[in-house]
This record gives structure tokens, sequence and C-alpha cells, in this order.
């Protein structure tokens, strides 16, 4: 039988894993999970010897239980080939006592690959099984990355397009040329005078505005959603936690059975909840460690139970999770009440109205027991990459160093030794410019010259996807305001309709 998921806000909304995944997002703005998720299990005995292809298809299998084992091998092969620039997909590197998990090795050098190469498949597949044949468009909010890997993904996708929104002044150079010169008849990116929040909120009550759906559904067109809002973003972000510990078995630095920490630079929470997953699945892990950037909300939440938006959005180096509205939360503190849907429904009400909630003690208490979190300031992210390139010659992107220095912290903090993974989210050569001077001290030229210095001068080569960025023509200029995107949205589906 196909597994059910419910919304996060009311158990009467339910979807098959198909469905789920073509939403995108619940029709009542909660979240789809499945709500049998302590009776799913997963033993590490199953992986031994497994390749990334193999656990990642295992993982999704088990979750998306509603997929021909043709459509599974066919995605995840259609995903996980040669884009990437590792064989291994996620390898993983030691350096000192630490364990580096590269995320980046895809086509954008961000860990937004890692699902997005596989979603288009995912949503074409459930297409099919929903027996729908309304063309989809993607709605997508990006705090940088996101945004890049599914244009890459979805690009000339027959039967979906896909419109990216990004804060015009919240992205690095490098991702904002990677995004407006996307090639691909189906994309169409736009850059909105807001921050993430807005452009993510906006997307949200887009998708749900029934008059719109009902105005697109005459036109045999829905919409749907990239973002880590949608299930079938998260869990195939579950293997590379699997993959992982796999090989710190294989390579004798771990007995299978052994707990380890897992360190997620955290934004939106999607990263960090596939950790969740993966241990309520049966993986051992004792502790997540959330690492925050200046936009320290998390850091708050998890050491007080009080989420409070009240607060001033930080422009930071580490630009992808600069964010205040981390949506996965929900799907967390859903777990953590016990599926409660009336309570999480209640949550989201404070958060609507009065900016802020405050969670039980019970759910306190889980908190402090899964979770660990601090954060890293400007100048620490800079000391973290100096240092770690100056002893280790290892490059960090800054997103990775507020992981590296936030589990210093945990360290000094708990005298925990055990075995402990950093994710590493980006490339070095996605953020040049913040890498460079962190390293070599300040410089004035752009980022796309200091790619080129910081290539030279570390001897790391720069990645095949970016090299020659400045010169690719930039095929997309569409900039409107939070308010606007609505009409935005209308107005490219028009025009399409025009050509
Ligand atoms: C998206 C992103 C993050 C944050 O991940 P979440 O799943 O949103 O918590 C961290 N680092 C980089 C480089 C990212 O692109």
């Amino acid at each position: 039988m196909a597994r059910s998921f419910e919304s996060t806000r009311d158990n009467n909304i339910k979807a098959t894993p198909s469905e789920a995944i073509v939403m995108g997002l619940s029709q009542d703005g909660g979240l789809f999970v499945p709500r049998d998720l302590s009776t799913i299990k997963l033993s590490t005995e199953d992986m031994k010897d497994a390749g990334f292809n193999q656990i990642a298809k295992q993982i999704i299998g088990l979750f998306f239980n509603d997929f021909s084992e043709e459509q599974l091998n066919e995605s995840v092969n259609g995903a996980y080939d040669e884009k990437f620039d590792s064989k291994e997909i996620v390898p993983v590197v030691k350096v000192g006592d630490t364990f580096i998990m590269e995320l980046f090795h895809g086509k954008t050098i961000a860990f937004k690959d890692i699902a997005l190469s596989i979603l288009p498949y995912l949503m074409k597949n459930a297409e099919k099984n929903c027996n729908s044949t309304e063309e989809i468009i993607i709605l997508t909010a990006t705090s940088g990355d996101t945004g890049k890997a599914a244009l890459e993904g979805f690009k000339d996708i027959e039967g979906i397009r896909i419109v990216v929104f990004y804060p015009e002044h919240g992205v690095s150079q490098v991702q904002r040329l990677q995004m407006i010169t996307q090639e691909g008849g189906n994309t169409h990116v736009v850059a909105i005078d807001g921050n993430f929040d807005d452009a993510q909120s906006a997307v949200k009550v887009i998708l749900n505005d029934e008059i719109m759906r009902a105005g697109l559904k005459a036109k045999n067109i829905k919409f749907s959603s990239a973002n880590s809002i949608n299930i079938g973003r998260l869990i195939p972000q579950i293997a590379y936690y699997f993959s992982t510990y796999e090989k710190l078995v294989r390579d004798g630095e771990i007995n299978r059975g052994d707990r380890i920490n897992f360190v997620v630079p955290t934004g939106n929470f999607g990263n960090i909840l596939a950790g969740y997953f993966a241990k309520q699945i049966g993986l051992p892990i004792n502790k997540l460690i959330c690492a925050a950037n200046e936009n320290n909300i998390l850091r708050d939440f998890i050491n007080t139970g009080i989420y409070d938006t009240n607060r001033p959005f930080i422009k930071t180096m580490s630009p992808s999770m600069d964010i205040l509205i981390s949506s996965n939360l929900e799907r967390l503190l859903y777990y953590l009440s016990d599926c409660d849907n009336d309570y999480i429904a209640g949550l989201m009400k404070d958060l609507a109205t009065g900016k802020k909630y405050e969670v039980k003690d019970s759910i306190k208490e889980k908190l402090k027991e899964e979770f660990w979190s601090s954060y890293c300031n400007e100048e620490e992210t800079m000391e973290a990459i100096r240092r770690v390139f100056q002893t280790y010659g290892y490059v960090m992107d800054t997103h990775t160093a507020v992981a590296y220095k936030t589990y210093e912290d945990y360290i000094r903090a708990t005298q925990d030794r055990t075995k402990t993974v950093v994710l590493s989210t980006a490339s070095p050569f996605k953020f040049p410019g913040s890498v460079y001077s962190a390293i070599y001290g300040p410089s004035d030229k752009d980022e796309l010259a200091l790619m080129e210095e910081l290539s030279e001068r570390t001897g790391l080569l720069i990645p095949e996807v970016v090299n020659g960025l400045g010169d690719k023509k930039v095929l997309h200029k569409r900039t409107c305001k939070p308010g606007t995107m609505a009409d935005e949205i209308m107005a490219i589906i028009s025009e399409d309709q025009n050509d």
C-alpha cells in the first residue's frame, strides 16, 4: 500500500508520496510528513558495501513506496552520474581529527545539487503515478544556491517550467551570474527587491492562492515547489548521512554501531532535518550540531524553546544561511510534539500573528537531547578559513567555516570527543571574494578575478562548471517587488503562451 503523508497542521489532509511531491506544499500551508516515521527502519547492515546510488535508492524507495523499481533506478541513476565531478558523489576528507563531508561536487557546486539533481525525475514520475497531464510550474525562492541548482535540474524538462526568485542584493556575484546566465527555454529568473524570507513567504502564499489555482487549472497548469518545503527535496538528503557513515566504517575510522556527530551549517533547516530523519530510521547519531551565522535565531530557539523573528535580518558572508523563518522546523516540531497537528497549527498561527512562538517544556527537553547549537560571527568565519588553510592546507567556503567553528565551540563546551563529521555545503569557489580575503587579506578585485587568484595561490583547480562564468550571456533581466511576484508569474505565463 502507498505510504500516507499528511499535513503537519491537519491529519485530515492526506497524500500518497507521489501526490505530496507534485503538490509541494499542503493546501492548508502545512508541510507533508509521514506520520509513521517511527516505524520506518533501515539497518546500516543492509548498506554494507553499497555505493551512493544504491543507498539513495533504498532510502527513497522506503519513503516513496509508490514508485516502481524501474522509476527508482531511472531517477537515481539519472541524477547521480558524471554530472558530479567525484565518482563517490559525496566524498569525505579528513582534516586533522575532523571529517569533512563534501557536498559540493555537483553542477552548481553547492549541496542543493544532491536533492535538486533527482527532484525533476521524482516529479516527472510522480506526475505519471498521479495520472496527471497538467503542466507544472515550479516556483522557487532562493537565498542563492537553491535557485541555480533547481534551474539546472529542471532545465529543458518537458511539461515543467520553473520560475526562480532571488534577493537582488543578497547573493554573491558568482551566485547571481550563475542564475542570470541560465540557459533552457523553460527557465525564468526574477530578482526581487527584498530578502529570502520575503521571497519564500510570497511563494507560499501564491502556492495556496485558490483563485490563482482555479484560473491555472482552466489552462491545465498547476504550481509546485522546488524549495525544501517539498518532501521530494528532503528525503534524498538522508542518503549522504548513511553513505558517510558507511565510508567511515569501510575506512576503519569507526565500528559499525558506533554513534557519531554531524555538524550542519543551517538556514531553512532542511539539511539538518534530513539528519534527524536518518537518526529516526536507524543511523547511529549522537548529536546533531546546528551551526548558525549571525542570524542566530535557531541557536536561540534550540537553547530556549522560543522562536522569535522580531529581530534584524543580517546580511553575512554566508548568505545561504541568511534566513529568519526556517520552514522545515515545522516538520521537526511535528515529530517532537508526537504528531500533534492541532498543536503545530497553533504555533504557526502564533508565528503568523505575533512573529514568534514558544514551545512546551517537553519539546524544549527533546530539542536539547537531540541537538546542540551555537553560532559563528563574521570575524570568526574569516579566522576559521584562514587557520584551517594555514594548519591543514584545506580551503573551506564560508558556510563550512561557520560549521567548523561551531564544532570547535561544541568541543570546548561539552568535552565530547565523539567522531564528528562537518557538512561542507559549498565549494570555496562559490564565494571566492570572502574566501580569498580571509586567507590573503582584503582585495579590491571583483569575485571572478579573485576566483582565478584563489586558484593560482592555493593550487586548487576552479571547478569546470564555473570556469568562464563572466563570459556567459546574461539571459534574465526581470525584477520585481515581493508584493508583485504573483503578477510577474502571470506575465511570464502569458508571454510564454504568445511565443
Ligand atoms: C542552503 C544552504 C545552506 C542551508 O541549508 P538548509 O537546508 O536551508 O538549512 C547552507 N549552506 C549552503 C551553501 C547552502 O546552499
